[in-house]
């Protein structure tokens, strides 16, 4: 017997029968059908509880302390925020940060019981996932808990099942739980029966239901979209970081539909136009205080059209910030899909090809792609090893989030949610580090120019292939403090061209959504300028606000009188990248080659821009020096330190243009005179990427403590015996 449900065109009579059995026992109740598979566990249909929930005596039943997860690989990307019981004000006060969602479901009745929640806060703490859906509006058309909205009790649409949602909400974000409020929208019997001018009626003028006998309200109604849009205002309110939107389609089987029922569409919108109106319209009343998300079929990712439910998957990714395909390898019944006989048997194989499609589809758009992975049995147990097998291939797919779902809330025990994530390698705190050397971000690519795309994508890469960011004098301290496992780079910036850190013209917005692939979520401002979402630092900065745990650090080698271009804002500029943690570096005063220079003329070429940059940053000493052209002379000294006219300076690193990986700085090879960096152009950066894929013992990977060296035993030689007593 085949039970397919929510995210399958057709729900089993078994599941029907189930929920019309509790319907009857329950007298009123009327609770989610599940949407994964037919209820393993007790609690996903128990009625809703008697006792007190979470936090109902005013204080919680989760303990105290740092419980909040980590990310999968270690880092404590998302910093459980302090909270109190007592707050009363949201557990967020302006705009949620972006979060990279690993999480899990819970439907309204698991999160009103205290121990419940524990469990599963306890299962997030252990395993590094870090996000929770918990159910505002569930299958049955009913709400948790009575939220301000008068048509909620004017249709008597409210279950109280969480004692206290509020707490609730406060007590999982206190424990750094990123939380996404699943509100079913256009299946809902509660409101299609009371109000029957708002439901998809049959031909008699009744509530229309649909071959599992479920209620419909209209897509095209205004009126439902209101109650919704409110409800989310709700969830916002109470302090969710994300609004997930389910069943927010038409009904499936739409020959069926189109046979026997009536929809009014008042403004003769297209099926897919009424879905998209609707998230537009959520999206603008959300902007910047929460993320908005829609859960689509799996099939959307593949379909050629939008499989007769208004689920066309690009369309959808113009309006939303995260779309969710519920990609379940169960749910995919028609032998053949992907070349797969069984595409059950198969998880790998149907999460690789479906996420593959989604991002072709997703390409261009504002939307990051959020699959709902399946941890439940159909017709085929899935224990460890399917879960991860989707795991995997999502993460191989560069696909670092994901939600599963449970409809009991009941999840499997040992998956390794890291399953394809890089790392982590063995330590070698000898190998060489990457020192990037950008110059111009333009239109076109070219020997001095990377363009915002290929820069956005070379972020992308090294984040995925375990690089995280460091500073160039961490580097240059030997002072590298990055998670066991992953490997530092730097990025440099020469020249100040415009394209490196350019503001939009006063009042001036940044494109609108939609234009861009990932436009920053706030968009960034100097003053009261907007930062080119284009340039380098708008690029920069909006990468790291979406990977929190890649770092922010870079530095940039100015040149006077006016870097990056503009007279008029070059000050604030500076102060800026000082604010953001940037570094600002030596690249002389008329980007003259110093090797034909006497020690006089090089003292005032790099003496003269510590003074004019002081006058910006008091007190702020430059560091390093970008040598112009590479360009040496032959008595070093001068460049290490001097002075000119009462202008002192002293650095630690002189970086050279090109042309390869850095020496580790506990290495013998380490020349903090003489430091290599690699030019990114063309190919230059996938070469030397590669080449420290395929070699190892070239890699800079950290043991994660900064003050101790590890490293493979066949590297010993290379070690500098001043650093020697560092060694683990
Ligand atoms: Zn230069």
């Amino acid at each position: 017997m085949v039970t397919p449900a929510r995210g399958a065109p057709y729900v089993s009579l078994v599941l029907l029968v189930v929920v019309m059995v509790t319907l009857a026992a329950t007298g009123v109740s009327l609770p989610p059908p599940p949407r994964g598979t037919a209820p393993t566990g007790p609690a996903s249909h128990a009625p809703p509880p008697a006792g007190p929930g979470l936090v109902s005596d005013g204080s919680s039943s989760l303990p105290p302390g740092r419980t909040g997860p980590r990310s999968p690989d270690g880092d404590p990307a998302h910093r459980p925020v302090p909270g109190s019981a007592d707050e009363e004000t949201p557990a967020r006060q302006g705009p949620p940060a972006p979060v990279r969602a690993r999480g899990i479901y819970l439907t309204s009745h698991v999160a009103g019981i205290p121990h419940r929640v524990q469990q599963l806060v306890n299962h997030l703490g252990a395993t590094g996932l870090n996000a929770m859906v918990i159910d505002l509006k569930d299958n049955s058309g009913t709400v948790p808990y009575p939220l301000p909205v008068p048509l909620l009790q004017e249709i008597q649409a409210v279950q109280p099942r969480i004692a206290d949602l509020p707490a609730l909400v406060r007590d999982l974000k206190s424990r750094g739980i990123y939380l996404i409020a699943r509100i079913v929208v256009f299946q809902d019997p509660v409101l299609a029966r009371a109000r029957p001018e708002w439901a998809i009626r049959d031909h008699q003028g009744r509530p229309w239901r649909d071959h599992n006998g479920m209620y419909w309200t209209n897509p095209f109604s205004r009126e439902v979209w209101a109650y919704h849009l409110d409800l989310a205002e709700q969830a916002v309110k109470l302090g969710f970081d994300e609004v997930q939107f389910d069943y927010v389609r038409f009904p499936d089987n739409p020959r069926r539909v189109a046979e026997t029922a009536v929809l009014d569409n008042p403004d003769g919108l297209s099926r897919t136009q009424a879905i998209v109106t609707f998230l537009r319209l959520a999206r603008e009343r959300l902007a910047g205080r929460a993320f908005l998300s829609a859960d689509v079929f799996g099939l959307t990712t593949t379909a050629a059209d939008d499989l007769g439910i208004g689920q066309d998957f690009s369309a959808i990714c113009q309006v939303v910030d995260y779309i969710s395909p519920m990609i379940y390898p169960s749910h995919y019944y028609h032998a053949g899909i992907y070349g797969l006989p069984v595409p059950e048997a198969n998880p790998y194989q149907v999460v690789k090809r479906a996420l593959q499609d989604a991002k072709a589809r997703a390409r261009g758009t504002r939307a990051t792609i959020r699959p709902w992975l399946q941890d439940f049995s159909l017709r085929i147990h899935y224990g460890p090893a399917e879960v991860e097998a989707q795991i995997r291939a999502a993460h191989e797919e560069g696909i670092d989030q994901w939600l599963l779902w449970n409809p009991a809330n009941v999840y499997t025990a040992e998956v390794d949610y890291r399953a394809g994530l890089p790392g982590p390698a063995p330590a070698n705190e000898l190998g060489r580090v990457l020192i990037l050397e950008y110059h111009n971000i333009g239109a076109q690519e070219g020997r001095w120019t990377r363009t915002p795309a290929s820069f956005r994508a070379d972020l992308e890469r090294l984040y995925r292939e375990g690089y995280r960011l460091i500073s160039l004098s961490d580097y240059l301290r030997g002072r590298i403090d990055v998670p066991a496992g992953f490997s530092p780079v730097v990025l440099s910036f020469d020249d100040s061209s415009p394209g490196q850190f350019r503001l939009l013209e006063p009042g001036q917005e940044p494109p609108p959504p939609g234009r861009r692939d990932r436009p920053p979520p706030n968009p960034l401002k100097v003053g009261d300028r907007h930062i080119d979402p284009d340039c380098a630092v708008g690029i920069l900065l909006d990468f790291c606000a979406q990977h929190p745990d890649f770092g922010r650090a870079a530095t940039f080698y100015v040149l006077f009188p006016t870097p990056f271009g503009q007279a008029d804002c070059w000050k604030e500029k500076l102060a800026f990248l000082r604010e953001m943690g940037m570094e600002i570096g030596n690249h002389t005063l008329s980007h003259a080659s110093l090797k034909r220079l006497s020690p006089q003329e090089i003292q005032r070429e790099l003496a003269l821009p510590q003074a004019r940059v002081q006058e910006v940053l008091p007190g702020y000493r430059m560091i390093s020096l970008a040598l112009p052209f590479g360009e040496a002379p032959a008595d070093r000294r001068p460049l290490l330190a001097g002075e000119h006219e009462g202008t002192t300076y002293r650095r630690l690193g002189v970086m050279l243009v090109g042309a390869e990986p850095a020496p580790a700085p506990a290495s013998l090879a380490f020349r903090p005179d003489a430091v290599p960096r690699v030019q990114v152009f063309g190919q230059e950066l996938d070469k030397w990427l590669s080449f420290l894929a395929r070699h190892p013992q070239e890699r800079y990977v950290s043991d994660g403590n900064p003050a101790t060296l590890s490293f493979p035993p066949a590297l010993a030689d290379r070690l500098n015996p001043q650093s020697a007593e560092q060694v683990k």
